[in-house]
């Protein structure tokens, strides 16, 4: 069998700009994502500092949501929560 090396493996995105990855879905590829339950958050913020893909927004009335265009499902979010706000759970079974 032939050896493929770095040369032979087209070109996926480029980013040519800072924050130019912004333009692409980088939640694609996750097998679990954060449910959130409102009834919980104390709107401290931590999630918002933590997520590594700044992808928990700030509402207007303080409560935070999850972007799943750029969510990877790291559960970092899950982690630091203090309260609990947010539950990791595999993609198909967040309604249970
Ligand atoms: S860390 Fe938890 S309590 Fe704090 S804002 Fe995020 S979800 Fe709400
Ligand atoms: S699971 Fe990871 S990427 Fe998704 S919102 Fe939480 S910290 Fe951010």
């Amino acid at each position: 069998m032939a050896e493929i090396t770095v040369k032979d493996v087209k070109t996926g995105f480029i980013v040519d700009t800072p924050g130019g990855a912004k333009a692409y879905r980088t939640g694609d590829w996750r097998s679990q994502r954060p449910v959130y339950d409102q009834d919980r958050c104390v709107k401290c913020g931590v999630c918002y500092l933590f997520c590594p893909d700044s992808a928990i927004k700030i509402k207007e009335d303080g409560y935070v949501e999850v972007d799943e265009f750029y969510c990877k499902g790291c559960g970092i979010c899950a982690k630091e929560c203090w309260t609990g706000a947010f539950e990791m759970k595999p993609l198909g079974e967040e309604k249970k």
